[in-house]
């Protein structure tokens, strides 16, 4: 069972690369069908298209024009397994497992989007947000709340970089930098209602920590600015799967 929801996570990684590359760009999901090359436009065929295998067959290029496909099409699919098998491990075949599958699955796109355009569509936002508005034991008020407080430690963070990191890094493109963008607010709810205040707290510090490493490689290197959906998503999956395991 274990590696039958491994493989179904494979091929929900590949469904989720597609939309990964083609949402933000605006090109229709199902015109073409088939899946082609980003650069040479050229159809890919299905034995080209065996998630993880054909990465590493292909030796990471295409086979017609020779360009070299990111890495991240190959770490989405592995991703999208190894969440599949864990969420299966943890909940079993239920109702709980089928509506958490989808709503890592779908944070997994939003990541993505959010580390190679630094913004989401908010389309994929709402949709996400319904997903975990309808899932079992959702916390609503404490969504809200970290909604709120979301908005409030945006503010501040704001001001920080603006006015004090400004003065010190004198990088002018901070005066009108954000401190988080629309996407985080969201994310911050849907933590908030899946695990309640206390380890809501918990999963934003360690998404916080983890972001704190290329937020200062960031800075020194003059691009201040770090997508924060992928950090919360995987301190809220790491607390979500070490709930009732401790
Ligand atoms: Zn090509």
């Amino acid at each position: 069972m274990e590696i039958s929801f491994f493989l179904i996570g494979l091929i929900f990684g590949s469904f989720a690369n597609m939309l990964i590359h083609r949402l933000p760009n605006n090109i229709s999901c199902f015109n073409p069908t088939r899946s082609i090359c980003p650069n040479c436009k050229s159809t890919i065929s299905w034995y080209e298209n065996i998630p993880l295998l054909s990465y590493i067959w292909l030796k990471a290029t295409c086979s017609k024009c020779k360009k070299s496909i990111s890495i991240s099409y190959f770490l989405v699919e592995l991703l999208c397994g190894l969440v599949f098998v864990f969420l299966y491990i943890k909940l079993g075949l239920t109702f709980e497992f089928l509506s958490f599958v989808v709503l890592f699955w779908l944070l997994i796109i939003l990541s993505v989007i959010d580390i190679n355009h630094k913004a989401v569509p908010d389309y994929l936002l709402i949709v996400v947000l319904i997903v975990a508005f309808f899932l079992p034991n959702f916390y609503y008020v404490e969504a809200l709340s970290f909604a709120g407080g979301g908005f409030l430690l945006e503010i501040f963070v704001t001001f920080y970089i603006q006015n004090i990191k400004y003065k010190i890094t004198k990088n002018s493109e901070l005066k009108s930098a954000k401190a988080m963008g629309e996407g985080d607010i969201p994310v911050f709810a849907i933590i908030g209602g899946v695990l309640g205040v206390g380890l809501g707290i918990v999963a934003i510090t360690i998404g916080t920590l983890v972001a704190l490493i290329p937020s200062i490689v960031g800075t020194l290197k003059n691009q201040p600015q770090i997508p924060f959906i992928p950090y919360l998503s995987l301190g809220l999956f790491l607390t979500y799967m070490w709930n009732g395991l401790l």
